[in-house]
């Protein structure tokens, strides 16, 4: 069948029909020919495996047994009747159950004849039963064309209501295939088929609907699994090419003053090996006609700031200005007060620009960023006002961008003539195997070590009931002259709870840690920024020792004395959650901890977490650990993307297969990039076709 037949709608297959295809377009999003061949199924039954009674577990699911009915009975109870059959083989027996259909299995069910029957087993004390088996006799089952394996397709409460059951769906996939003769047109290139010994698409779609033997269905989901990472991964790449051909940027062909002077006299450490890598691949970047699209990924702590000040230093040695926007006021803040440090030696002009900005500054802000007297802002969203204007804007640094949508992120870009060069921070580790799919299209940085003479934190997990040995650590933390932090959960859906929490737990250290030997702030969402932002400050300054708060203080904030991160309800937060809070410690030389609190009632996972945040302080280690847990749909940044919506690959189980669909993807791009070569113009036609077709595409951003 070629592709312009598979566009057919699906109303024109037999046994569809207009009702039908209205229920498969609403529920599975079903429209044509193509859409249908291309539902997968969500699992198989093993029909290969024939069971002897005895060898039926408790855990046993589905089952196919043979043997024969010696009794058939009725048997009342309290609502109507059931009737039971005894089915032996030779190991033993089970009953068969029906509460239905009694008067027609009577007249059709055969005593003492060899049956195959399939179904779920029910256990109740020792005995086993099977409600509503399917049956077959044996002699039709050996005469008829059996399937292997019977695919599940995915279904919905609708769907079933409506009759479109699981074999409904077989039997218009069957006449689909009866009307396609020829088999399928192939959407690979021969090349690529006979490299990785890849089947065919028409047998891959025969295999995957119809297997005829778990190794064939194996080789089918392969070839699929394969041709959807393949066509997502030459997706990205050439966007990423297109975007280097096509969209200039400013090229910062000088590393100027700024950048030299800066470097030389006022760096105020030796950057790390991996500092040095990441801002040398900045410069490339700046360097050429392209516009830089970088993600720079680094743990908590691994020094990513110092890196964004010498990419806006190289963007004013060659007359550009520069913006860093951040996630949160008090990030924000701590940026402009941090930055303005390290530049004091400098002739720079920094600007600091959020929600709680005065009319007079922002007035002046907005006159000097368009006269260009102002080199470098920084601020929150408000840097995306309308009233906002450079002169020239040539660098726009984003902090923790999975806080930005995506379309946030365009709109700094369209304040030019040419993009601004773009450069986004995370502190997020995302695992290098979602990387590639959510940001296959930028170029992405890492900075994988840490400045040196960090001791790592020492993560403990302890229960609630150890709270007084947890306050006396705290104590003599604090006679040590360290900062502590208390962190309450914050979660939407129970904010009233959660806060009663936190002032629950507020009293209690109050009344164990009184004033004025101790003094202690609090800061939490409900609070005014004016308010939250003092709260924080007496922190940072030192005149409170310890700062209980709830997530708020989640990113970014650098209290280097801060030496014990105290999180209670541990249980209740996410691993990236717990790792990013675990980063706002160990900023200073001294020893520091983190102390993981919860109740003795622990899920599974939730133990898994605790143990991983006790076993390493690695963030991509973590960062796959999580991954496993919650699958790739959870993960920050992923749900607006949809870029997982996959119909067949699993980003985290098909790592193997991604990596070899990438890297064919790239070899055949680099090789032949307008795809001229004939071998590969079925890639140029189903890229085209796949252009049109929104489902498949609906994860560009
Ligand atoms: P993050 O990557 O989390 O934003 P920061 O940029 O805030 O990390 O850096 C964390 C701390 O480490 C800061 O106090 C910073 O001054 C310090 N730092 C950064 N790079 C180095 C280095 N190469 N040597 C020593 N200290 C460094
Ligand atoms: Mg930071």
């Amino acid at each position: 069948m070629n592709t312009n037949l598979l566009q057919t709608p699906i109303d024109y297959l037999k046994g569809v029909g207009p009702n039908r295809a209205e229920v498969l377009r609403k529920e599975l999003g079903i429209h044509t020919y193509q859409d249908l061949l291309n539902l997968f199924p969500n699992r198989y039954i093993d029909k290969t495996k024939y069971y002897k009674i005895n060898e039926i577990q408790r855990n046993t699911a589905e089952i196919q047994v043979i043997g024969k009915i010696t009794h058939l009975k009725t048997v009342a109870q309290k609502r109507g009747k059931r009737l039971v059959a005894d089915f032996v083989d030779d190991t033993g027996k089970i009953e068969l159950v029906w509460f239905r259909g009694h008067k027609w299995l009577k007249e059709s069910l055969k005593i003492n004849e060899p049956y195959v029957i399939f179904g779920k087993v029910n256990w109740f004390n020792n005995s086993c039963s099977m409600p509503h088996p399917d049956m077959e006799l044996l002699k039709e089952h050996e005469a008829g064309l059996r399937m292997a394996m019977q695919p599940i397709y995915p279904s919905t409460e609708n769907l079933s209501k409506k009759g479109i059951s699981n074999k409904v769906i077989s039997k218009i996939i069957q006449q689909l295939f009866s009307e396609s003769k020829q088999g399928f047109m192939e959407t690979l290139p021969q090349s690529i088929l006979q490299e990785l010994k890849l089947v065919s698409k028409s047998e891959a779609l025969l295999n995957i609907h119809f297997p005829q033997a778990p190794k064939k269905l194996a080789l089918a989901q392969y070839r699929l699994k394969f041709e959807e990472l393949f066509y997502i991964q030459l997706q990205l790449l050439i966007k990423n090419l297109i975007h280097k051909q096509k969209i200039k940027g400013f090229p910062f062909t000088e590393v100027g003053t700024y950048f030299n002077d800066f470097y030389q006299n006022h760096l105020p450490f030796e950057l790390t090996n991996a500092q040095k890598r990441v801002v040398k691949e900045i410069r490339r970047d700046l360097g050429s006609s392209a516009q830089m699209n970088r993600l720079l990924q680094g743990d908590v702590g691994s020094g990513k700031t110092i890196v964004a000040l010498m990419t806006c230093l190289l963007a004013l040695d060659n007359n550009f200005q520069a913006c860093l926007m951040a996630p949160t006021e008090i990030l924000a803040i701590q940026h402009y007060q941090g930055l303005s440090e390290l530049c004091e030696k400098l002739p720079i002009k920094i600007s600091l620009l959020t929600g709680s900005s005065k009319t007079k500054e922002r007035r002046e802000i907005h006159e000097s960023l368009e006269d260009g007297s102002l080199h470098l802002l920084i601020g929150t969203h408000a840097l995306l006002e309308d009233k906002v204007k450079f002169k020239n804007l040539g660098l726009a640094i984003i902090d923790e961008q999975h806080r930005f949508g995506v379309a946030q992120r365009s709109k700094l870009w369209h304040k030019n003539t040419l993009p601004p060069h773009v450069l986004v921070m995370t502190a997020t580790p995302i695992p290098r195997t979602l990387a590639m799919s959510l940001y296959g299209d930028l170029d992405i940085s890492v900075i994988d070590e840490l400045p040196p003479g960090r001791k790592a934190i020492k993560t403990v997990h302890r229960y609630d009931s150890n709270r007084l040995k947890v306050f006396r650590f705290i104590r003599e933390e604090i006679e040590k002259g360290r900062q502590i932090y208390v962190v309450y959960p914050l979660i939407q859906e129970s904010e009233k709870m959660d806060y009663k929490d936190l002032m629950d737990g507020y009293e209690s250290i109050a009344r164990d840690f009184p004033a004025p030997t101790y003094q202690i702030s609090i800061v939490h969402g409900q609070m005014k920024p004016a308010d939250k932002e003092y709260e924080m400050n007496r922190f940072v300054k030192g005149e409170t020792q310890i700062m209980v708060a709830t997530t708020v203080i989640e990113v970014g904030v650098n209290v280097p004395n801060a030496s014990v991160m105290i999180i209670e309800s541990a249980e209740r937060f996410g691993l990236s959650q717990l790792h990013q809070l675990r980063g706002r410690v160990g900023r200073g030389a001294e020893q520091s901890y983190c102390i993981l609190m919860t109740g003795h009632k622990l899920s599974q996972d939730s133990k898994t977490r605790l143990e991983t945040m006790v076993r390493t302080n690695d963030g991509f280690e973590i960062a796959e650990v999580d991954l496993k847990l919650r699958g790739p749909g959870d993960i920050m940044g992923t749900q607006q993307s949809g870029v997982l919506n996959l119909r067949i690959a699993d980003i985290v189980k098909d790592n193997e297969i991604l990596k070899t669909a990438r890297y064919y993807a790239k070899k055949m791009l680099t090789e032949d990039p307008s795809l001229k070569i004939p071998d590969h113009e079925v890639v140029k036609n189903t890229y085209r076709l796949m252009g049109k077709h929104k489902n498949i595409w609906n994860y560009i951003s």
